[in-house]
């Protein structure tokens, strides 16, 4: 079975110059850093292929060895990270953290796939440049830190699953009817017993096996083409960039697959009712079988960025297929306040030039506009980090 074994070892060192040999993602191909001589091996571009979901054929082919492969762990935020024997980790690209366990051997399941970067380090770095400056009250520290280039190529652990899916259901229909008593009329529902069957196929479910920081900022950049970008994984592109080992293990990715295969299927019977001329539907049973399941381990290419203001940090991702950015991101205080500041000296001057009648007209105008500038920038948790002039909210969808 480990037929990397019997071949020679290729060589990761240039054959003309002695430099390392890279993934270009310009060219799409193996080449030397130094001198651009392209590795002496080729690379497989025959799709992978999917394997069949069978829990015991898993739990038996669970912790291989990975050939070529080392793993450190992260002692900060705990991920382990895979990268190719031929180079050295010391560091952890998720988060920048130099504490980390002694490389090993890794094992797992091996990835079957891989989409190798597209977007390059000086697109990745615009991409994120156009998506900071859009950005209302962002700190011009972090307008700056794009330029400093603090982006780190990294393969996330993704399982893909397709399925075959079939529900039966039962619920409950309901028609809407106008019931006049006397001079009064109101609406009634009238509910009836509805049952019925629903199919979806599904192809290529992505499940992000990341670990869970990483895994937020991955569902904002989604959505990869696994089902048609993939190549046959290789550790070779793993020199020039590292890979993050998943920490959601197969059965835990099925899990969630079928969580989302039942959302489909429920809204598909949910849509099944509601077309057979009733104005309501609720479901009160659902049944999902699964057949053909099959899945595949890929590895997919985000740029990462983590960026420190008051002893607090940022992440970044962008899709390196795509480019679409996704982020956390601090809001600046002093170009809030300067905002608040202004509108309350704009108030003062139309009470001064209006009198009084008018102010509360004005302000009721203000108030409207002041909500929805608050309640985008509430909930303000005020963790530490408002020394230093910094707010948090939730990570917003870029
Ligand atoms: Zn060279
Ligand atoms: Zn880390």
């Amino acid at each position: 079975m480990p037929e990397q074994h019997n071949q020679t070892p290729r060589s990761y060192i240039c054959a003309n110059c002695g430099g390392g040999i890279r993934y270009d993602i310009s060219k799409q191909q193996l080449v030397c850093s130094s001198c651009g001589t392209p590795a002496p091996f080729q690379l497989n571009t025959t799709p992978p292929t999917e394997h069949p979901y069978v829990e015991q054929a898993i739990s038996a082919s669970r912790n291989v060895p990975q050939a070529e492969t080392m793993e450190i762990t992260c002692q900060n935020c705990g991920a382990q990270v895979m990268f190719s024997e031929h180079q050295t980790a010391t560091s952890c690209p998720m988060c920048g953290s130099a504490h980390v366990a002694a490389a090993k051997q890794a094992e797992g399941l091996p990835p079957d796939g891989i989409i190798p970067f597209k977007v390059d380090q000086y697109q990745a770095q615009e991409a994120f440049r156009k998506w900071v400056r859009s950005r209302w009250f962002a700190p011009n520290s972090l307008k700056k830190s794009y330029q400093e280039g603090r982006l780190t190529p990294v393969y996330l652990p993704y399982w893909t699953f397709d399925a075959q899916a079939q529900a039966n259901y039962q619920g409950r229909g309901g028609r809407v009817r106008r019931v006049r008593r006397g001079k009064q009329s109101y609406t009634t529902i009238d509910w009836y017993p509805v049952s019925g069957t629903v199919r979806e196929s599904f192809d290529d479910i992505q499940i992000c096996a990341s670990a869970n920081a990483q895994r937020k900022l991955a569902a904002q950049i989604q959505p990869f083409g696994t089902s048609h970008g993939c190549l046959p994984y290789d550790v070779a592109y793993l020199a020039g960039a590292q890979a993050e080992h998943y920490a959601i293990d197969l059965d835990e990715g099925y899990i969630r697959a079928q969580g989302q295969m039942e959302a489909t299927l429920n809204s598909a019977a949910t849509n099944q009712i509601l077309s057979r001329g009733f104005q309501q539907a609720h479901i009160t049973r659902l049944n999902p079988s699964y057949t053909h399941v099959t899945y595949k381990h890929v590895l997919l290419p985000v740029w990462l960025a983590a960026f420190t203001q008051g002893g607090k940090s940022w992440h970044y991702a962008i899709n390196g297929e795509t480019g679409k950015v996704s982020g956390q991101r601090p809001y600046s205080a002093v170009k809030i306040g300067a905002v608040v500041a202004l509108i309350v000296l704009l108030c003062l001057l139309l009470i001064l030039l209006f009198g009084e009648n008018s102010y509360a007209a004005a302000l009721a105008d203000f108030t409207t506009n002041e909500f929805s500038i608050l309640s985008a920038i509430s909930p303000i948790h005020q963790t530490g980090g408002t020394a230093n002039g910094i707010f948090w909210t939730g990570p917003l969808h870029g």
